[in-house]
């Protein structure tokens, strides 16, 4: 008997025969034993209706608080809806929704992008493992959170899929399982480009970062919540079928955390090139890259500046490096000269927060200033910050990256 919680968009509730649909894909796993808890988006673009409806009636004045209650009852009403479809095809259903006692999801006071409290949600969870074992199927609105006083709070915009892996964290289930208006993960916005490809598989940190930058497909913050032990997948509402194949994310493997702080265990070297008004020329990067990769050296990172490009590579490759990119800077009229420098040591700090923490990269700089170590070079993404220190700081470097992320 597995647990599964099953996420569905709003497309795929989007109208009555889709609800239908989508209720009895859920009976159907019900009926071969095993336990479903249900979470449901707002019926097709309500939550956008209710936001245009409150902007044209109240305009600028309109609080958070309240169009968080007004956004709610997109969900408050599809989980209703869900939840009697299903017990109108003969098998128990509850709605749970923030003002039922069973409510697990409990956040802090900030209405529109809520933070999850996620030691109260792991206890208050009790409440929906019993109505499970009593063979109900709950239907828990997604997006909505509780907030201290008790009011509605919401946990952003596609928020239902953090709700979907909070629950499936909590409830240790045995699969998530996210319902929505595509195959799954294609090799890009099928919306856009229509060959996309679909992936059987997506590694948790591709998916992760695909969805921080921007994929909608699933919430970015959802994953943080993805247990190594459960599987999980997104599937096409149409073939109204819990077990179709869809993607599956896979991971995070063992030792592969989603947070961590790592010490690269050569010296990498930077070489810099430099050239007049470089960033107006077309082509450096790839000319730059091309003749690294022809003869097999790994880049580990590569800045920029108006008149200036950087490549940092392992020591061991850097003094092939340095000759391969000596001629091509001869061959070219715009560079003129580079220079091999010192030999750094590289700490990467990879976090799901870098995204939406204000001050982080101060966080993780200021310790070094107090311990007078150099920045040689930062490089940093939505998800990852690459410090570059002397090779002989590395270690104290790395110990205190490692301390603001603890
Ligand atoms: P739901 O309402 O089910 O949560 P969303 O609209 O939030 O659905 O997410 C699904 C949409 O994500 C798709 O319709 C598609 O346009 C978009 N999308 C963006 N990037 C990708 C991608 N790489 N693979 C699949 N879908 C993508
Ligand atoms: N209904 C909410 C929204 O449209 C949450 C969700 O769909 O995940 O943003
Ligand atoms: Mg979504």
């Amino acid at each position: 008997m597995d647990l599964i919680v099953a996420k569905f968009g709003g497309t795929s509730v989007g109208d009555g025969s889709r609800i239908k649909k989508a209720a009895q894909s859920v009976v159907n796993e019900y009926m071969k034993g095993n336990q479903v808890v249900v979470v449901v988006s707002a019926v097709n673009k309500t939550t956008d209706e209710l936001i245009g409806l409150s902007d044209e009636a109240i305009g600028a004045g309109l609080t958070d608080k309240q169009k968080a209650e007004i956004m709610a009852m997109g969900e408050l009403t599809s989980a209703r809806l869900f939840s009697a479809t299903i017990e109108s095809l003969g098998v128990k259903s509850e709605f749970i929704d923030p003002y039922n006692d069973l409510w697990p999801i409990m956040t802090d006071s900030n209405s529109l992008e809520a933070k999850i409290d996620f030691k109260t949600t792991n206890i208050k969870i009790e409440g929906i493992k019993r109505l499970v074992n009593q063979g109900i199927i709950p239907v828990v609105c997604g997006f909505l959170g509780k907030g201290p006083s008790g009011e509605i709070t919401t946990l952003g915009r596609g928020g239902s899929d953090i709700t979907a892996f909070l629950i499936g964290h909590c409830l240790e289930a045995n699969e998530v399982i996210i319902v929505t208006d595509v195959d799954g993960v294609m090799s890009t916005d099928p919306n856009k480009i229509e060959s996309a490809r679909l992936l059987d598989e997506i590694s948790v940190e591709e998916m992760r970062d695909l969805a921080t930058h921007g994929a909608q497909v699933l919430h970015p913050h959802a994953l943080k919540y993805k247990d190594p032990l459960i599987s999980a997948k997104i599937i096409n509402f149409a073939h109204g079928d819990l077990t179709s194949k869809g993607t599956r994310i896979v991971g995070p493997y063992e030792g592969e955390m989603l947070k961590c702080v790592s010490l690269y265990k050569n010296p990498i070297s930077l070489i810099a090139i430099v050239g007049e008004a470089m960033v107006k020329k077309v082509g450096l990067f790839a000319g730059l890259t091309g003749c690294l990769a022809d003869e097999d050296i790994n880049i580990f990172g590569i800045s920029a500046g108006q008149n200036s490009m950087t490549a940092f590579v392992d020591k061991s490759d850097s003094n092939k490096a340095y000759h391969l990119l000596h001629q091509f800077v001869v061959e070219n009229d715009v560079l003129s000269s580079l220079s091999l420098g010192r030999d750094t040591a590289m700490i990467t700090f990879v976090s799901p927060d870098i995204i939406d923490t204000p001050g982080i990269i101060s966080d993780i700089t200021e310790p070094l200033r107090k311990n007078d170590i150099n920045i040689v070079e930062i490089i940093s993404s939505q998800t990852a910050i690459v410090l570059f220190v002397d090779w002989k700081d590395g270690e104290q470097a790395r110990d205190l990256v490692n301390e603001v992320l603890e």
